[in-house]
Parts: C-alpha cells; structure tokens; sequence
C-alpha cells in the first residue's frame, strides 16, 4: 500500500498548481487524472479557444488585407487543418505541463479516484493512503432541460471544438464569455450566428456600457441577438423562442455555465470550479496557491476577461452597482494613436472612481486583458488616482489611455 503526504483528485490548473507547489516544497503527491493534464483550460477551455480566436482574426484581417495595399487572391481555408493547429498547440502545452509535473516529483495516476474515506483515496481497484485530500475535479457543461446533449444538433462547449466541418449556421443560448468567444470565432469564419439570451443585454455579468457597447460590434458584424427570450421548445430542428420568434439552426450551442463536479465526501479542501465559486482558471491557480503556501489573494479583485477583437475586461464594481457618489468617466479607445495604426479603434476604458480612490475599472480595447492588470495592481495596493498620475505612460500605446483618463478624474 503507497502513502502519501497529500492525495489530489484533479489535474487541471487547481489540482496540477496545488500538486507542484507541495512536491517542490518537498511533500510526497499523488495526483489522480481520469483524462488528460490540464483540465478543462488546457485541453476544453481557455487554451483551444484562444488558439480558434487567433486563427479566426487572422481569417478577417486576410480577408481585409487588400485595404493595406496587399493583393491577395481569394482566400479560403481547410476547417480540419485549422482544428490540428487547434491540437497542435493543446499538445505541446500539455507534454511541458506533464513534464514539470513529472520533474516536480508528483506520481500521477490515469485514473478515475474515489475517496473512500478522509486517508484513503481508491484508484483503478488500489488504495492510496494519504495524509491529506485535495478535491480539484472542476466542472461540466450545464444541460438545461428540453436542451439536453446530443453531440451533433444540441452541442456543448466540449463537442464544438472538435466538429468536422463548420455548419452554416448556429444559434448560441447564453451570452456569458464561452457564448461571446464562440459568436466571434464563428461569425469570423462565415457562420451565421445568433445568440438567445435571457437577460436584458449580452454579458449580463459586465458593466452596462460594456454590454451595449458589445451589443453594437456584434450588430455591426451582423450576430444577431435576441434579448429578454429563451427557447421554448426544439421540435424537430425548429427552435421556438418565448417570444414566438423561430429559428432553423444547423446546430445549437448552449453555453449556460458550468455544473460542478463534486465527489462526495467531507474534504475540506476543494479548490477550482469543483468548490462553485468563480469559475476561471486564474480563480483555480490562486485558491491553489493560497491553500498550499498560505498567500491570501483578494477575490474581489479577480479579474473577467472575455476574449477576441476588441478584448473585453473588467475588475471591481459596475455602473449598475453605484450611486451618484461615484465618478464614472470614460476615454474612447479612438482617442489613443497607436488604436488608429492598429486597426482597432472601437471600445473604451472606464473608471469608477470615488475620494482619490478607484473602485471599477472597464475596458474594451485591444490589449484590454493585460492593461486591466495596471488598475488591478493599483486597486490592490490602494494606490489612488493622484499617485498614478505621477507614472510616465510610454506613447503610443493603450496603457497611456489609462494615463488619459486619470487626468480627468478627481
Ligand atoms: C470553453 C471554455 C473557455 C474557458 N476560457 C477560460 C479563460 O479564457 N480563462 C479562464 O480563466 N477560464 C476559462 N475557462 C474556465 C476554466 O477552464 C476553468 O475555470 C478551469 O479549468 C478550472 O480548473 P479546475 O482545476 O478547477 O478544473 P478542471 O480544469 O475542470 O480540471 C478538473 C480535472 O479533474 C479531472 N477529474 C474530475 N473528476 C475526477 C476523478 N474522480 N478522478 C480523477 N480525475 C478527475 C477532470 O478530468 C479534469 O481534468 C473556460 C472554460 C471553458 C469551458
């Protein structure tokens, strides 16, 4: 029988960070994997997406070349050559995952784990006697009823990475991150998409302005969006909405949220999306972080980032949480020079700002989730508006936006 300091169920960016922290700090780990290094980040989620959203921009600007001066033919593309590329970056991030975690001195086991009870981890008919647990088994793709999975007409944000071919068209349920990176990755590639959404605007979660102002790109690249609504009823590839409106779709993607996965069992430690509380890879990385070395981190000041052309990102409260005390101002993003030379002149930085201090931060602009990083940096060291209107911002760039506006608040 094996024993172990610590017993981790879960590779993903909990499990696997948690796993590299204690081996390096010299703990004994077994770390359990039912499928593959990385989770649903690096083989499902933030990884694969990322890759089909660089890789669909590259389509657009191809096909926008000719307003640079360059002469291009007729540009086409092979789907299944593009979602090897998908898999060829998956890869290769996951063989260096494996081997730091290898090299960490974490044995890992392929394998479905259960607990037995609080010393006793069972894998693959064996037991593993450990000392601690770590519950990081993350979560799954929310089916909602009438809209239950069937991997070829009602997709999940699983299924649709690795389709054959493109469908015509798609009707996207839910405008959360993975619906909005979708409705760009597809539109971008000739898709016509549609979203259904139940709340008053897209991206209920964000600042209102932000919401709007993605409602008119998404306008302007002809998503259609249905507000206020939800499906009825699917009757033989027809969808109904309350509304009354119907649609054909060749596919839908429902992209409802995520469900945790949550053995059952009195562990006290459960990190990453299995624990149901923010449900992001970074959240995952920090928890892991702030459980194995004891480094707090605010979770407040969690930064949402939604990914594409404009980037979209956001810390702190929203205008809808404020009051007239607040000081809300704004900076086109079309104000800043380098936006001009970029191509990329839609979109705005926002502050929330009260008494010196900054209380929100929004951004929609290329490079909005690196520059959020400045505000949060700030926001978290309290280091107010006057302090950071003393930094020499580079030009031309977007982070002397941030420099811009801060001229302007109080
Ligand atoms: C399409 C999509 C895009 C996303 N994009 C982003 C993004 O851009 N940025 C961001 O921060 N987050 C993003 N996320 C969310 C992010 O993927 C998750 O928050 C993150 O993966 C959570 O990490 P975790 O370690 O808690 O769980 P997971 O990554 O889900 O890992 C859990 C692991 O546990 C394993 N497991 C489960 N049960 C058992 C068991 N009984 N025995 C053994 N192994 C088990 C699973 O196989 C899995 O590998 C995205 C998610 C999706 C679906």
């Amino acid at each position: 029988m094996e024993e172990y300091d610590y017993g981790i169920i879960g590779g993903g960016p909990a499990g696997y960070t948690a796993g590299i922290m204690l081996a390096t700090s010299g703990k004994k780990v077994v770390l359990f994997e039912k499928d593959k290094l990385g989770g649903t980040c690096l083989n499902k989620g933030c990884i694969p997406t990322k890759a089909f959203l660089h890789i669909s921009d590259l389509y657009s600007k191809l096909q926008n070349a000719s307003s640079y001066g360059f002469q291009t033919g007729n540009i086409t593309f092979d789907y299944k050559k593009i979602v090897d590329k998908k898999n060829q970056i998956v890869d290769r991030l996951r063989k260096s995952l494996e081997l730091t975690v290898k090299n960490s001195g974490i044995k890992t086991v392929y394998s479905k784990a259960c607990v037995k009870n609080k010393n006793t981890i069972i894998a693959e008919d064996k037991e593993y006697i450990v000392k601690n647990i770590i519950i990081a088994t993350g979560s799954k793709p929310k089916e909602i009823k009438g809209l239950e999975f069937d991997g070829k007409f009602i997709l999940n944000s699983n299924d649709i990475l690795n389709l054959e071919s493109l469908p015509k068209s798609i009707l996207i349920v839910g405008s959360g991150a993975i619906g909005i990176e979708w409705a760009r990755i597809l539109s971008a590639f000739g898709v016509e998409v549609s979203i259904v959404e139940m709340a008053e605007h897209l991206i209920p979660q964000a600042d209102i302005e932000v919401s709007k102002r993605i409602e008119r790109i998404f306008k302007q690249k002809r998503i259609s969006f249905f507000l206020n609504d939800k499906i009825k009823k699917v009757d033989n590839k027809k969808v109904v909405l309350m509304s009354g409106k119907e649609h054909t779709p060749e596919k839908i993607l429902v992209a409802v949220g995520r469900t945790p996965i949550y053995p059952e069992c009195d562990c006290k430690s459960i990190l990453g999306d299995a624990c149901g509380e923010i449900q992001l890879a970074h959240y995952a990385i920090h928890q892991a972080k702030a459980e194995v070395l004891g480094i707090p981190f605010n979770k407040k000041l969690v930064p949402s980032i939604i990914y594409g052309e404009p980037e979209i990102a956001w810390v702190g409260i929203k205008e809808q949480d404020t009051d007239d005390s607040y000081q809300k101002n704004i900076l086109p993003i079309s104000a800043l020079g380098k936006s001009w030379c970029d191509d990329c002149t839609d979109g705005f930085i926002k502050l929330i700002t009260k008494e010196n201090k900054i209380f929100g931060a929004h951004i929609v602009s290329k490079e909005a989730s690196s520059l959020i990083h400045i505000l949060i940096t700030a926001m978290q060291n309290n280091i107010g508006v006057k302090d950071l209107q003393k930094i020499c911002f580079a030009h031309p760039t977007y982070a002397e936006g941030i420099f811009d506006i801060l001229m302007k608040c109080n």
